[in-house]
């Protein structure tokens, strides 16, 4: 299971009341977890760590946010690779895991936070 050490919160989702069930629900599990207020949703990864560490440091964090643009992408695939072209609707942003042989997290693209978007009730909006 993957447990957050550090939980960043936007200003704009602050107040949302999906926000507070994911504090309630990632404090009653690791009562220590560090909460943070940040102005925007593409927080900087601190600066003064290599790497290594900063890969590690978004993968123990994350971000809670409004997601702005829809919650339902189509991926078009330019062919000849694995992923075919697909629709995706989204609930999360990134992945918790950590698993060894994965580019994902270790690219400039992908280093950002994990994100739990706090008004997730929008996607219905977005399939209309
Ligand atoms: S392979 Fe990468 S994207 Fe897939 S579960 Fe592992 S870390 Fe996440």
């Amino acid at each position: 299971m993957f447990i957050p050490k550090l939980i960043q919160v936007t200003k704009e989702a602050k107040d949302d009341a999906l926000t507070k069930e994911y504090l309630d629900r990632c404090r009653s599990i690791y009562p220590k977890v560090k909460v943070v207020y940040v102005e925007n949703s593409k927080p900087e990864l601190p600066a003064h760590l290599d790497a290594a560490g900063r890969y590690h440091h978004m993968k123990g964090t994350v971000l809670i946010c409004r997601r702005t643009s829809s919650f339902i992408e189509t991926f078009e695939s330019p062919g000849h690779i694995v992923e075919r072209m697909s629709t995706m609707v989204k609930s999360v942003f990134n992945c918790s895991s950590s698993c060894e042989f994965c580019y994902l997290g270790k690219t400039a693209l992908r280093q950002q936070y994990q994100r739990l978007y706090s008004n997730i009730d929008d996607r219905a909006r977005n399939v209309k």
